[in-house]
């Protein structure tokens, strides 16, 4: 390293600003994370973790605490939410694993996040602050600071915006504007398990898609909770984040879908919405010792399931530079974001076509039947590109199963 130990600054503490908090400690490099919030919290709702973030989760040593607050789902079904008909399954098996190396799992956010906060927690590299809204960087050439709307200045060797969608590090050296709006909306529940119908307590993910319209559904928490995920086309709204839904506009979107599809929504009173924003991918994301990472960086819409994983692979890689950089923050951010852009590029545009697929209608819902019948006859898909090792990332041979008692139920 060069000797500065000015901290890095990170702006926000979502998954992705503790993350790159936790990864740049393990190089021994302190770290300043300023959050607006009161407190480090995500809302109640799931996340899918891909077999990718697992390896990013033994890098970091996290992988005991995440299985110990995951559910692990046996499969993924595609149901056709007009009929009622499965249209493909894919198993979540031994079979997954010895192809991928690692498994595939689904945890409460509010579980995600605390188990990297408590490790960010016991590093004395990093200090938390929270209350604390970043509204103006600088760069005077030796030092970075960042002013907060309480009227407090931190200073430090570099920057990393992790302040996700709307970020303000991004607006300052990227300058690009607002996100783009999909139409797109989501409405979020999470239940007791008891209190989601016996018939549907299966221990896989099931997506029930349908025109313009999918519904998913997957145990969390060990089984003890259901999570439940809604998104139709609105152009109702234009932007938003963490509001309560309408669940009058939700239902008479669903009116033609199959008998249990609207049923399951019965079961959820009060829902939380999201207006659904990606941007489309940049190649610069970078400024001197400013970067981005997570959202801020690559927003991409909800359909494969990666934002929150594409966040930890950044820390990773982010901090893998900085060290292979000896601390020359301005080479080492340029280098990450050169060895990520692609990849996350990939990722964001696939969402897109993912989303397609899941809301396809006329024909093209029948050719997506279609399609994914097949590519069940023929064993299944292969996301090899999502799931597998990356070559900026470290070598993982294998995460480990999760024990079979915390296998869902
Ligand atoms: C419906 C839905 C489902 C999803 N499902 C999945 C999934 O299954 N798997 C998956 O991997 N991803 C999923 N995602 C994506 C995932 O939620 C995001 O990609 C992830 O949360 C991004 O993390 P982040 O830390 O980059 O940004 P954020 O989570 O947005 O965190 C940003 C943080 O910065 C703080 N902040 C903002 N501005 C400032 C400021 N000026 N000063 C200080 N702090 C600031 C915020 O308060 C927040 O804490 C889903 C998203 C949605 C909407």
């Amino acid at each position: 390293m060069n000797g500065n130990r000015d901290p890095v600054l990170v702006v926000g503490g979502g998954i992705g600003g503790l993350a790159a908090a936790l990864a740049l400690s393990r190089k021994g490099i302190p770290v300043q994370v300023l959050e607006q919030a009161p407190e480090f919290k995500e809302i109640g709702a799931g996340i899918q973790l891909g077999p990718n973030v697992f390896r990013m989760f033994e890098v970091l040593g996290l992988t005991k605490a995440m299985f110990h607050w995951s559910a692990f789902p046996t499969g993924l079904e595609f149901r056709d939410s007009i009929t009622g008909d499965t249209v493909m399954e894919l198993p979540i098996d031994k079979k997954f694993h010895d192809k991928y190396h690692a498994p595939y799992g689904v945890i409460h956010r509010a579980d995600m996040l605390n188990v990297i906060l408590d490790a960010c927690k016991q590093s004395n590299l990093i200090k938390l602050a929270t209350s604390q809204k970043v509204v103006a960087i600088n760069d005077d050439g030796r030092t970075i600071s960042a002013k907060t709307e309480s009227g407090e200045t931190y200073r430090g060797a570099a920057m990393i915006g992790c302040d996700g969608l709307w970020s303000t590090v991004r607006e300052t050296i990227v300058g690009d504007g607002k996100p783009t709006v999909s139409g797109h909306i989501a409405y979020r529940a999470v239940l007791p398990t008891d209190e989601w119908p016996k018939e549907y307590r299966l221990p896989k993910m099931v997506i029930w898609c349908g025109e313009k319209t999918h519904l998913v559904h997957y145990p969390l928490r060990r089984g003890e909770l259901f999570n439940l995920v809604v998104v139709f086309h609105s152009d109702r709204y234009e932007e938003g984040w963490d509001t309560y839904g309408d669940p009058a506009e939700l239902h008479a979107r669903f009116v033609e879908k199959c008998e249990p599809v609207r049923m399951l929504l019965q079961k959820v009173n009060s829902w939380k919405m999201w207006v659904l924003c990606d941007r489309p991918p940049i190649k610069n994301w970078t400024k001197g010792r400013i970067t981005l990472l997570g959202d801020a960086a690559h927003p991409m819409l909800q359909y494969l399931a990666q934002g929150g994983n594409m966040a930890m692979e950044d820390a990773v890689c982010l901090a893998n530079q900085v060290e292979a950089s000896g601390g020359d923050y301005a080479a080492a951010f340029h280098k990450y974001q050169e060895l990520r852009y692609l990849r996350t590029a990939r990722v964001q545009l696939m969402a897109r076509v993912f989303g397609e697929i899941y809301h396809a209608s006329g024909v093209v819902r029948e050719l997506r039947n279609k399609v994914l019948r097949d590519w069940m006859t023929q064993g299944g898909v292969d996301m090899s590109w999502l799931y597998g090792e990356q070559p900026e990332l470290p070598h993982v041979a294998n995460v480990p199963l999760p024990p079979p008692t915390l296998l869902a139920s």
